[in-house]
């Protein structure tokens, strides 16, 4: 929303209000890295009036050095001190603030969205609806990353985790609360708080889409940090798709499989290494991935019949995983090694249907290795057997051993040596 009752709003890139104007008024924000308000600038025909924020704890508003402190018990703001002396705060259950005493007396009353049904007095602090902070100025609620608007029943900016693709169509990204204004509070703005049960039932309100999606078991997930939680929506948001369609390879039959939360931390777990493995030797792990412009890069649960744990597949740079396979993680960390080698360029040579990445030779360091053409292709030692060698099995083994199994690692590096030393006799 960029315009509301007369007033321009206006946002960075990080979708944050930065400033509101309204008339002769505008009103300007600063935050941390953290999303948290530092800094107000209120302009009123040319005068400003500064308000610095430390944390949720002190305020000082410049040029008048008058300073607010706010006192806690727990998580719970319980009083202010300002220049007139202590005030106690109370709440309602919602965390609003209802009534103040002490230094400063007075009531407030709250419609179920947000708005003032009445007033006794004045209140002191702008901590109000649900104890967030409201900014008398442009009428809005500041709620975590988001700013609400309490006359509407909605947010002013739609919430930035983006709805999951399988199911959009019942997600409003501006709606507060799931509509249900009594029950829940978001104080991050990204997450509806369950007052009775303190849980974030946002979460499951993002996840019921890949519920519906996948299948798999919300309950599960609900054990999710919420570090893991947003690593998670950080790779949906970039293009990861985790589906579970039936696929057919080499004329078997694979059915789709729901994933599990145990699968899907896995599968996270498995992004996480290969990032970290791809940026620690300079590659760029949405270009490896395909993810770049808006692509996609599959992992699909199935469950295989006989024979394979994963395969790759070039034409939706997609991956397909046993989600029973034993390794589960070096099987997706594998299969999505022939899609880097794949995405980073057909740039080998090798032949029949295989790739072969400049980068992927570059990362086996075998800039002179040669294929055999004809000699069929198959998972194999190429010490033992190098007349039938796949090169694009050794580079995702390669790389699955170089991201998580070091002994592996020095396993298949002795053995490309080996194979390079051949090679260059032969030659
Ligand atoms: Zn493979």
């Amino acid at each position: 929303m960029n315009n509301r009752n007369g007033q321009t709003l206006q946002y960075d890139k990080e979708n944050r209000l930065i400033t509101a104007t309204l008339g002769v008024t505008t009103t300007a924000y600063a935050y941390n890295a953290d999303g948290q308000r530092v800094k107000q600038l209120i302009t009123v025909s040319g005068v400003t009036t500064t308000t610095l924020y430390v944390g949720n704890y002190y305020e000082v508003t410049l040029p008048t050095n008058s300073v607010t402190k706010y006192y806690y018990f727990g998580a719970q703001r319980v009083a202010m001190r300002n220049t007139n002396g202590v005030t106690y705060l109370h709440g309602d259950n919602l965390g609003s603030t209802s009534a103040t005493s002490g230094a400063q007396n007075s009531k407030q009353w709250y419609y179920a969205f947000g708005g003032v049904r009445a007033t006794e007095g004045t209140l002191p602090t702008d901590y109000t609806y649900t104890g967030q902070k409201a900014d008398s100025y442009i009428k809005l609620i500041q709620m975590g990353a988001r700013w609400y608007d309490s006359d509407l029943g909605r947010f002013a900016q739609p919430d930035s985790i983006i709805p999951n693709p399988y199911n959009p169509q019942n997600l409003n990204r501006y709606s507060y609360v799931l509509n249900n204004p009594i029950r829940y509070t978001d104080p991050t703005g990204h997450c509806s708080i369950d007052e009775e049960t303190g849980k974030c039932e946002k979460l499951d309100y993002t996840y019921l889409h890949v519920v519906q999606g996948l299948g798999f078991e919300p309950s599960g997930l609900e054990e999710w940090s919420k570090n893991d939680l947003n690593y998670f929506l950080g790779w949906l948001r970039a293009g990861v798709r985790f589906t579970n369609n039936t696929a057919n390879y080499m004329n078997q039959c694979n059915q789709g499989v729901a994933w599990t939360a145990d699968a899907l931390a896995s599968a996270r777990e498995a992004l996480k290494l290969i990032s970290d493995y791809v940026t620690s030797v300079g590659g760029n792990v949405m270009e490896a991935l395909g993810l770049v412009g808006g692509g996609t890069f599959i992992i699909n649960s199935v469950a295989v019949p006989t024979g394979y744990a994963g395969w790759h597949d070039s034409a939706n740079n997609q991956i397909n995983v046993l989600i029973s396979a034993q390794d589960f993680i070096g099987v997706v960390i594998h299969e999505a090694g022939h899609a880097i080698d794949y995405n980073y360029g057909n740039g080998g040579t090798i032949g029949v249907g295989g790739y072969w990445s400049a980068r992927a030779r570059e990362w086996l360091g075998v800039a002179g290795w040669q294929n055999n053409p004809g000699t069929g292709w198959s998972h194999s030692n190429p010490v033992a057997d190098p007349g039938k060698n796949n090169p694009l099995e050794n580079f995702a083994d390669v790389f699955r051993g170089a991201i998580r199994e070091s002994s592996n690692y020095d396993q298949y590096k002795q053995q490309v040596d080996a194979l390079n030393a051949m090679l260059a006799k032969i030659q």
